[in-house]
């Protein structure tokens, strides 16, 4: 007799309804949850993922080391007694036991009895790490997913582009799912530039009547460019009414006509966080992760307020845990109080860079993305940037490549001022270059990549 079974057979859909709301009733329900229920869901669900991922070689080793015993929680605070984990660790571990390590809480066999999929992540640098998810993993990381997209503007029966790269990474495959199977939208699966044009997009979305467009903030806006020199106008012609990409609010706002809602989610946990209306901090959905903020040389947990590395403890997976995973993102954590919008879940302030990123310059920690926000600031300057870090002798240096559409002349001037906003933030010289606009391009992987490079470390 086979052991097969089905996605329904798998998942009673009214118990994980039960425990992770969906959108839009989620936002009239646990969104509105008072402190004390928060926090007493997340106790049940962290016993129950420590109790779990205690049965999975990675993190019974290294609990063991560090004395740590899943039991042992009592409280939320109990949970910084285990100790954090990076991507190094996730790569020593799929060395020793390859192809998937020993992280993993499922195997490829598994796949006979229920449905699964692999995903991996990182390969840009270094090799991709895979990660097996469970049917019931699929269903809440694309449910979670289409929260987000809920509150930042697209609602059922709208036409969506999803112009992420649907590669052998998750991204694009949970929009996907999260879109056709939480909220009803019809899906046209356009992929990045290099699959489908760029004027082809555009045409798609204009034949289709595309409410948004999935993909980088970036990408959204050489759309815009490609619109315009189709002769039609990016707000009046385009009509969209969400922008949940990933960049530059301001400019997407002015460009598009529609507020930018931030959100927050990385590959192995799908979405996380999501900005309200108020515009002052990312939400966190609360039932299904607990975010912490660590310091990115010790690992020890800051205060609310001061900016740090991501730690995420997930709440709700069956398959691969991912528990106190230092993801390296930086953030900072709001203090629990309620948002005007009613919601007591806890705030994250937006990503804001690469905690590996940093460089530490003179005695000063520098972050790439922060040199390119202040660069970029500067009147005559485009949203365009490239930094690169190297060796000058014995110390090392960084210089700052920007982008103006000003004449060559004038970029001697320009420099200068960069150089100077630069040195008023960070207290220490950069060097500064001014290029043409589309010099950048083939450091930044600009309509190739998925994610744009803004960094090189040549040291
Ligand atoms: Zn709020």
């Amino acid at each position: 007799m086979s052991t097969q079974r089905r996605v329904h057979e798998v998942i009673d859909f009214d118990d994980l309804e039960g425990l992770y709301p969906p959108a839009p009733e989620y936002f009239d329900t646990a969104w509105l949850d008072d402190p004390a229920t928060i926090e007493a869901k997340q106790l049940d669900r962290l016993k129950a993922r420590a109790e779990a991922a205690a049965n999975v070689p990675f993190f019974a080793r290294r609990w063991s080391d560090a004395g740590f015993d899943p039991a042992s929680i009592e409280s939320l605070d109990d949970l910084a007694n285990a100790p954090t984990y990076t991507v190094d660790d996730i790569r020593e571990s799929i060395e020793a036991h390859p192809p998937f390590g020993d992280y993993q809480g499922v195997s490829v066999d598994s796949a006979a009895v229920e449905p699964m999929r692999l995903f991996t992540s990182g390969g840009t640098t270094g090799n991709s790490r895979p990660t097996l998810y469970t049917a019931w993993d699929r269903e809440v990381g694309a449910l979670l997913t289409a929260r987000a997209l809920y509150l930042q503007g697209i609602r059922p029966g709208d036409v969506v582009l999803n112009a992420w790269a649907y590669s052998t990474h998750n991204g694009a495959h949970i929009m996907d799912e999260a879109l056709y199977k939480w909220l009803n939208c019809v899906v046209i699966s356009t992929g990045t530039g290099n699959v489908t044009p760029s004027r082809k997009q555009i045409e798609l979305a204009l034949e289709y009547g595309a409410t948004a467009i999935l993909t980088t903030g970036d990408y959204l806006l050489h759309l815009a460019d490609v619109a315009r020199e189709m002769g039609l106008d990016p707000i009046a012609d385009l009509g969209l009414t969400a922008l949940p990409n990933i960049g530059d609010t301001e400019t997407l706002e002015a460009t598009f006509g529609v507020p930018v809602l931030q959100s927050y989610g990385f590959h192995e946990v799908q979405w996380v966080s999501v900005e309200c209306p108020e515009k002052d901090g990312l939400h966190i959905f609360e039932d299904a992760f607990i975010v912490e903020i660590v310091d990115v040389d010790t690992g020890e947990p800051l205060p609310n307020g001061e900016q740090g590395a991501v730690v995420i403890t997930e709440l709700y997976k069956t398959g691969s845990p991912q528990f106190r995973y230092n993801i390296m993102d930086l953030s900072t954590l709001y203090p629990r109080e309620q948002c005007a919008c009613g919601s007591w879940l806890r705030k994250m302030a937006p990503f804001a860079g690469r905690g590996d990123n940093m460089v530490k310059l003179r005695g000063v920690n520098v972050w790439p993305e922060a040199l390119g926000a202040i660069a970029t600031a500067v009147p005559g300057i485009t949203d365009d940037y490239f930094v690169r870090a190297y060796r000058t002798g014995n110390r090392d240096d960084i210089t700052v490549s920007v982008v103006s559409d000003t004449p060559p002349a004038d970029h001697e001037s320009l420099a200068a001022t960069v150089a100077k906003a630069l040195h008023d933030a960070i207290g220490v010289k950069v060097g500064v270059e001014i290029a043409a606009p589309g010099a950048l391009n083939e450091s930044t992987g600009f309509g190739t990549v998925a994610k744009l490079v803004r960094f090189r470390d040549e040291r």
